[in-house]
């Protein structure tokens, strides 16, 4: 296994969003989460890297444990550095967002965040390339790295932004739907990827399509909102 959830419960405001919630992941596979809209998927992914963090302190019941380092961590364990769960625990949005920045500029970024938290490291060129093949990107972008990223098409962003996530070597990698902004050929290439990538991450994937879970889930969830008071 690689991500325990045990009792889960989370609101925002008085009424649960998720309630007693359970589940274990596995590692190296694709774990699709599934549901009708506001069931609380992207909930449930912002609960594993601590997004609401901040915002809704003290909304959260129940324990999360990730095997990161070769270890099993409670991600809220007030002595888990955050900028260290972040890296080990990549996201990936619904909408592409490339920072307003060159190609280059939005793969150095987590090395840059990274450099901040524990002063270290930049990257050589040969792995901002490494990269970028992994996401079948690497042709598309390799005469143009300082272009800003916004000229880049919708699929293209959404690989870049994969790609931005891998720099900073992630274990797991979150996903809340992340090709449905995108075409049938631009969705195809990031199955491709994903799969591909199953190797050397734990894949958690928010979809609504039938179609595509079936085409790349390992596990399959169904979640549901909980019943109103
Ligand atoms: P899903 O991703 O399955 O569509 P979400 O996790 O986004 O569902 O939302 C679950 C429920 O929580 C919905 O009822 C939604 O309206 C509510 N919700 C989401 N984000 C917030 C927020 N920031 N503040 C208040 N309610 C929210
Ligand atoms: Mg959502």
């Amino acid at each position: 296994m690689k991500i325990r959830i045990q009792g889960l419960s989370f609101r925002y405001k008085r009424a649960y969003v998720l309630e007693r919630f359970n589940l274990d992941m596995p590692r190296n596979r694709i774990t699709a989460v599934s549901g009708p809209s506001g069931a609380g998927k992207s909930t449930l992914l912002f609960c594993l890297n601590r997004l609401w963090e901040g915002l809704y302190p003290g909304n959260m019941e129940g324990r999360i444990r990730s095997f990161l380092d070769n270890e099993w961590v409670d991600i809220y364990d007030s002595k888990v550095s955050l900028p260290w769960l972040r890296q080990k625990t990549g996201m990936v949005f619904q909408s592409p967002n490339p920072f307003p920045m060159s190609i280059r500029d939005n793969l150095l970024f987590p090395l840059k965040l990274a450099a901040c938290s524990h002063g270290k490291r930049t990257a050589a060129e040969g792995d901002l390339f490494a990269v970028l093949k992994k996401v079948y990107l690497y042709d598309e972008v390799k005469e143009r790295m300082e272009a800003p990223a916004a000229c880049l098409s919708g699929g293209q962003q959404q690989r870049l932004c994969i790609a931005r996530a891998l720099m900073a070597n992630p274990e797991i990698l979150l996903l809340d739907e992340p090709t449905s902004s995108l075409d049938p050929v631009a969705e195809e290439r990031i199955e491709t990827l994903l799969t591909d990538l199953k190797s050397e991450c734990t894949i958690v994937m928010v979809s609504h399509s039938e179609s595509q879970i079936r085409r790349v889930a390992d596990i399959r969830v169904r979640i549901h909102p909980p019943r109103p008071a």
